[in-house]
This record gives C-alpha cells, sequence and structure tokens, in this order.
C-alpha cells in the first residue's frame, strides 16, 4: 500500500502565507508597495459605500491599485451583522459584491465579518449570494487549516505579538503551515509603527519554500485538493480541477497538473 499524504501547497511547498487586510483605506497603498516587494499576496475587504468618499478609494483606480491581489466584500456600510435583519444582511452583502464587481471586473467570492461579528444566519446569507470564505476575528495563534472556510479563524492580528510566529512558522518540518495574518493598514500610521510590517515581511516574503497567496487562492487550492479522485490502491490521481495538486507519496512529492491523470 502507497502512503499518501496531503502535505504540499503548489510548487511542492508544505508552508503558505496569506495577508487579510479591511476597510479600503489609503494606507492600503503603502502595505501594498511592502507586500510586493516581498512577494507576498494579500486579500483587501472593502465596504462599496465608502468607495470615492474622502479617506477611501477611488472606484475607478481600485482595479490598478489593488492587481496582484484580491478584493473582496465587507458588507455594504460596514454594519454588525448580528444586530441587522436577515433581509439587511442579505442586501448588505448583494449589494458590496456587486458593486466591488463592477469595479474590479472579476467575480468577488470571499468576505470578512465587519467587527469580526457573525452568527448562523449571516453564515446562511453570505453563502447563498456565491461568497465562499469569510474571515472572523478569532486568533487561533496556529498554522492549521480552517475546518469551515466560511468561519475561517485567522492565524492572528498583525499587532499581537507577529514576530513570535516567524520562527515557529518556518522551522524544519515536513506538515502543511497556513499563516494568515489579519489587520488594517490604518493602524501602522495611528501606531506609527510601519517597521513591524516591514520587518515582517523582509523575514517571511521572498523565499522559495513558502507559497504566497490570496485567501481565494487558498480556497481554490484546498478545494482542488479534496475534488481528486484517487483509485483504492492509491496508485493512481486525477485531477478533474483547473489547477495543479501537489501531495506526498511514499516521502516523494507529487504533482497531479489539472485535468491529468497520473499513475506511479
Ligand atoms: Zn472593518
Amino acid at each position: 500500500m502507497h502512503r499518501v499524504v496531503f502535505n504540499r501547497f503548489p510548487g511542492g511547498v508544505s508552508r503558505c502565507l496569506t495577508m487579510s487586510y479591511d476597510d479600503g483605506v489609503p494606507e492600503d497603498i503603502r502595505l501594498i508597495e511592502i507586500f510586493n516587494k516581498n512577494g507576498i499576496k494579500s486579500t483587501f475587504f472593502l465596504n462599496s459605500i465608502n468607495l470615492d468618499r474622502d479617506g477611501f478609494m477611488p472606484s475607478e483606480e481600485i482595479k490598478n491599485i489593488y492587481k496582484g491581489h484580491e478584493i473582496a466584500c465587507h458588507m455594504m456600510t460596514h454594519p454588525r451583522p448580528t444586530t441587522i435583519p436577515g433581509t439587511s444582511k442579505l442586501v448588505e452583502t448583494y449589494e458590496d459584491r456587486k458593486i466591488l464587481e463592477r469595479a474590479c471586473g472579476y467575480p468577488v467570492r470571499g468576505l470578512s465579518y465587519p467587527f469580526g461579528n457573525y452568527d448562523d444566519e449571516t453564515v446562511e446569507v453570505i453563502k447563498s449570494v456565491g461568497i465562499e470564505y469569510a474571515r472572523t476575528t478569532v486568533s487561533t495563534r496556529s498554522f492549521d487549516l480552517p475546518k469551515d472556510f466560511l468561519r475561517w479563524h485567522p492565524t492572528c492580528r498583525h499587532r499581537e505579538d507577529l514576530a513570535e510566529l516567524v520562527e515557529p512558522f518556518l522551522a524544519p518540518g515536513d506538515d502543511l503551515r497556513l499563516f494568515y495574518v489579519w489587520g488594517h493598514s490604518y493602524e501602522f500610521s495611528r501606531s506609527d509603527n510601519w517597521n513591524i510590517i516591514e520587518d515582517f515581511c523582509r523575514r517571511v516574503g521572498g523565499r522559495d519554500d513558502v507559497w504566497y497567496a490570496t485567501n481565494i487562492e487558498v480556497v481554490d487550492y484546498i478545494n482542488a485538493t479534496k475534488a481528486l479522485r484517487i483509485s483504492i490502491d492509491l496508485d493512481t490521481f486525477y485531477n478533474p480541477s483547473a489547477i495543479s495538486v501537489w501531495l506526498t507519496v511514499d516521502g516523494m512529492t507529487l504533482e497531479i497538473p489539472a485535468g491529468k491523470t497520473v499513475k506511479i
């Protein structure tokens, strides 16, 4: 019997870093420069009602500003979801998704709960309008994959001893590790501590043993992994999805290309 282990991200690496920033403020531009310099990718969650308002992002330009990263929903008016009726939850998500899609030009598939606030009804509603994952504000301080993408608890907020987690994340090991950091870029200006994120990105960025992904890229990859068809003898793999899947078979890293069958 072959030994098949699902401990690889794209490129055959076992670590992934994904970033997540809320509210769509001008400081995002400086943050994106830092991410880009270090090959790091992020998702940015925007409230569409704030587009073109003072202190927020111009709708005409968000497509270019966030190029190479992901734009996702943060509900239209930044409500507290548990305090509003189901219909309002629906409109808040639906309208946000629609307006952001018109501005960015691709299907918007993610959301972060405003104030990290949600209940079961919120989860049902966002799912019904095509949202595939949603981030909470509950720090796990762990590198485990989420059990439920619609209740996706991050590793930590950047202001919570971020540097302390770098070493365990990069430490040798073959286990799958997902490092998920969230925050608001304006916090760096308010607290005058841009060095926190600059130092972090310098240490964790630009490595060939880490996969840098937006939030939706993580979702798509994990879904593709779960969609893999495997023979009972664990020696034939069919990947019906549109992206390559990587795994370890008998200790060797194996790529199953999109749409292909691989027999070992
Ligand atoms: Zn927010």
